[in-house]
């Protein structure tokens, strides 16, 4: 390749996992990919982790994100995990498509995993190609840097590349690649591995890295792995809660995609609501609505328990008495998911007290917005507007306004018991109510001129738009409105 680049990219790698935890992974090399082009450079995220967009936006850093090329220092692999995939239990999943490059220490002080996600088989592969079309590979980078901007914890996008050859799924596509970053890559799937195969040693030396990395505060309870089971559930009852405050829907809660750090992981069919109701279900996959909007919290508890079943042997020598207290813990977290859901959802109609009503009231809101085919997203953002004295734009959400009129009184009475000016009220909602989601027609949009005419420019606008979803911007009015309705409802597929 002809390579004019002034420097090499340089990245500080200090790669824990593969120092520490041998036996958890396969050493393994990117495939090379043929005619890689740089389609989407992350800037930000690049400068957060230390290093040089400039020099990684030249033929060197396409070279590293195609995978042709690793970076000094690298020490790519793939990890293992098990997981429960819509309920049934597979021993053997890995990194079937993704290797981990390494880790850099951002400039926060945080370590941070880069990998590659499409870059060709591993020893993980089974029947699979290791790669990934380059329309999920899009769809992951904008649904997660939206995420990101929504104030939920994600990995994150750093390079998306296209690689210049097809991948077969059930048609031929333009192949591609995703260079993910994220806090780590541990699953509640890492553990199952081990426990599955009994090995006792390798579950406590990853809940020891696990501790270490993620919840070092566990280290010093009187018993860690008890500790380390209630900081996983309080970081995915927060993740969670957070989903359901905005009407994200994962579609694919599977074990091996519930992160040990409590970010979100693996935009695969995952999609935003529009009209509220709590059965909805994009996944082409999800033929029983396993993963609906509104199963997210139990889903959380059912994921919760399989990774307390790993722990029982570093609990107690006696497993009746492990597994007792192990499911004290996981009892507590339909409450846990509660406190964060309830307080998420009183920012969001702007209270700042609470009172032992306030569940009732927003649970009367939503069942208004339910019967009334109401878009979830817009509801909250025009609340706001009715605070500043228009309530058309949040009544203009539903088919039939008694209900939300009805609520609406009951709201304002609540407000006038708090001593806070409306105007300010109003302000705070709009920083924690968003204008602009990712909307399905326009991701489809953006990824459909991205796929099939190489055109990123709305990917762009897309990506712009909902990088700040607060702040309205004249002229996205677009980015706003939910598509038109139409008879099929909308459908997201794994195919990655
Ligand atoms: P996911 O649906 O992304 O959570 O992936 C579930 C499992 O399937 C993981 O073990 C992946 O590595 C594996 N997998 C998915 N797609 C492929 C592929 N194209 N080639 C090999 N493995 C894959
Ligand atoms: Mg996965």
């Amino acid at each position: 390749m002809n390579n004019l680049s002034p420097t090499r990219p340089t990245f500080a790698f200090d790669n824990s996992f593969s120092r520490s935890l041998e036996g958890c992974y396969v050493e393994c090399n990117a495939a090379p990919a043929e005619a890689p082009k740089l389609l989407q450079l992350n800037h930000a995220l690049a400068e957060e982790l230390g290093l040089d967009p400039v020099v990684l936006n030249t033929d060197a850093g396409t070279s590293i994100f195609s995978g042709n090329v690793a970076p000094d220092g690298a020490a790519p692999l793939a990890q293992a995990y098990a997981g429960h995939q819509f309920g049934g239990f597979s021993p053997q999943l890995g990194d079937g498509r993704a290797l981990l490059l390494g880790e850099v220490i951002d400039v926060h002080g945080k370590r941070r995993d880069i990998q590659l996600k499409g870059s060709g088989r591993t020893p993980f592969s089974r029947g699979g190609d290791g790669k990934s079309a380059l329309g999920p590979v899009l769809r992951e980078y904008l649904i997660g840097e939206a995420m990101h901007a929504l104030g939920v914890p994600t990995t994150r996008a750093l390079a998306a590349v296209s690689t210049g050859e097809t991948v077969q799924r059930e048609t031929p596509l333009p192949g591609g690649i995703l260079t993910r970053v994220a806090a780590s890559h541990m699953r509640v799937g890492s553990l199952q591995f081990f426990a599955a195969r009994g090995d006792e040693e390798k579950v406590r030396q990853l809940a020891d890295y696990a501790i270490a990395r993620h919840h070092p505060d566990a280290a010093d309870a009187e018993n860690p792995y008890l500790a380390f089971l209630e900081a996983v559930t309080e970081a995915q009852a927060a993740l969670v809660a957070k989903w359901m405050s905005i009407g994200f829907i994962h579609g694919v809660m599977n074990t091996d995609n519930i992160t040990i750090s409590g970010e979100t992981i693996d935009y695969g069919p995952c999609a935003f609501m529009d009209s509220y109701a709590p059965d909805t279900v994009f996944s082409s996959i999800d033929t029983q609505g396993r993963y609906a909007y509104g199963n997210q919290p139990d889903i959380l508890g059912w994921n919760l328990a399989r990774l307390a079943e790993t722990l029982i042997p570093l609990i107690d020598p006696d497993k009746d008495g492990a597994i007792e207290i192990l499911t004290d813990v996981i009892n507590t977290i339909p409450a846990r998911y509660d406190a964060y859901w309830t307080a998420a959802m009183r920012r969001k109609i702007g209270l700042t007290t609470e009172q032992a009503a306030d569940g009732e009231l927003i649970g009367g809101l939503l069942t208004a917005m339910h019967q009334g085919g109401a878009d979830f997203t817009l509801v909250f953002r025009h609340l706001a507007t009715a605070l500043r004295g228009n309530a058309i734009p949040v009544q203009g959400q539903f088919t039939e306004l008694s209900a939300i009129n009805a609520w609406l009184e009951n709201w304002r009475a609540r407000l006038s018991g708090e001593d806070v000016e409306a105007e300010a009220r109003a302000d705070a909602m709009d920083r924690i109510n968003p204008i602009y989601i990712p909307r399905n027609h326009k991701v489809e949009e953006a990824l459909t001129a991205a796929v099939e005419h190489e055109d990123m420019s709305p990917f762009e606008a897309l990506l712009a738009a909902v990088s700040h979803p607060f702040d309205v911007i004249a002229g996205q009015e677009n980015y706003a409105e939910p598509g038109a309705q139409t008879i099929l409802p909308y459908q997201t597929f794994c195919g990655t």
